[in-house]
């Protein structure tokens, strides 16, 4: 699962997992499928499935954890969010999930569903990821087999949730989330190493514990960056855009070049691991890995030289 890095003359240990979307058409889910062998090759900590807004994509997120399951050696994590579910049916999902093989799960409260906003009854009135953490340990624990196996990470956002008033607001909440049982946690796009750095600095100096994963996106597309921008709710770093634009508006390079300089800051900062979010591709995340000193195996191309037991 990890992989010596060479850092000047110390060596050092990089970590990684991946988040991937279910495919929207039958063409997507055979380019996905590729990807997720590049993905898995590449010996990644975990692989994460989203989720759709009120379980739009609820079949799609368990059929590709399915596959993930059987079909590659990566360990599949469930993102499982509660907007739009009542209590019942989200237990239905995480019972049906963990019968399914997929112990890991990311407790989410989930993005408003399209053409409503987080005022909307739908949204407000919904189960909180901490309620969320809760239902997944008592489903688990119905399951003596299974109630000291798989783990529950939550999200953490560096610049903020949306709704945050204060920083020390946005503490309390991560805090909760911890009391609730989260393992660890992953961590909203954002651009600069000390927003990350300084957030889990105060949390931990609050009683923070449990580890955090930086969340990066190699982004090859002016587009792309401008939505991780509004995800991030900072500006994009102006000398990357100004390359996108500059390149036409697609520059792959530029993407894979600005997450190597943030994951090395994260890493030499103390970051644990790094969470990339492929859009679904595996090229510009295995360039990154081998930026950082990582070996990305072809999958078409098994190691002649591994003892067959070695295989999981
Ligand atoms: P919760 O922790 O449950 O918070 C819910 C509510 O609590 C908020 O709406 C707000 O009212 C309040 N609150 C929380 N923090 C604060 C604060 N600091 N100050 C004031 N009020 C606060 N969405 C999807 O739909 N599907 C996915 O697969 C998905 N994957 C994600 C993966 C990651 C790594 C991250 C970071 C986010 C992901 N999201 C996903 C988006 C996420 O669902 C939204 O950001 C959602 O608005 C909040 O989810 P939460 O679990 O953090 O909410």
């Amino acid at each position: 699962m990890s992989a010596l890095l060479l850092s000047g003359s110390e060596p050092t240990t990089v970590r990684f997992s991946f988040e991937v979307f279910p495919a929207r058409t039958a063409a997507a889910a055979l380019a996905l499928g590729h990807a997720v062998q590049h993905l898995s090759a590449a010996g990644p900590d975990f692989i994460s499935v989203t989720y759709g807004a009120s379980g739009s994509t609820r079949d799609a997120s368990l059929d590709l954890l399915r596959y993930l399951r059987s079909h590659t050696d990566a360990l599949p994590m469930a993102h499982l969010t509660t907007v739009g579910m009542t209590e019942e049916q989200l237990r239905g999902v995480i019972a049906e999930t963990m019968d399914a093989g997929i112990l890991d799960f990311l407790a989410l409260r989930g993005d408003p569903p399209k053409g409503t906003s987080e005022s909307d009854a739908v949204v407000a009135d919904s189960l909180s990821s901490v309620d969320l953490i809760g239902l997944i340990d008592r489903v688990r624990e119905e399951r003596p087999a299974l109630s000291s196996v798989g783990r529950t990470a939550v999200a953490v956002y560096p610049n903020g949730h949306p709704l945050s008033r204060s920083r020390s607001a946005d503490i309390e909440w991560l805090l909760a989330k911890q009391e609730a049982g989260a393992d660890f946690g992953i961590t909203q796009l954002f651009f600069e190493a000390e927003e990350y750095l300084s957030l889990v600095a105060d949390a931990r100096a609050q009683g923070l514990t449990i580890p955090i994963l930086p969340g990066l996106m190699p982004v090859t597309t002016l587009r792309q960056l401008q939505r991780v921008a509004s995800l991030a709710g900072r500006p994009a770093p102006r000398a990357l855009e100004r390359g996108l634009e500059a390149a036409g508006g697609t520059a792959p390079e530029l993407g894979v070049a600005h997450t190597v300089g943030l994951a090395r800051e994260l890493l030499a900062g103390g970051a644990p691991s790094i969470h990339l979010y492929t859009f679904n591709r595996h090229e510009q995340v295995l360039a990154v890995l081998r930026e950082l000193g990582q070996t990305t195996p072809d999958p078409l191309e098994p190691a002649v030289s591994a003892p067959i037991d070695a295989a999981r």
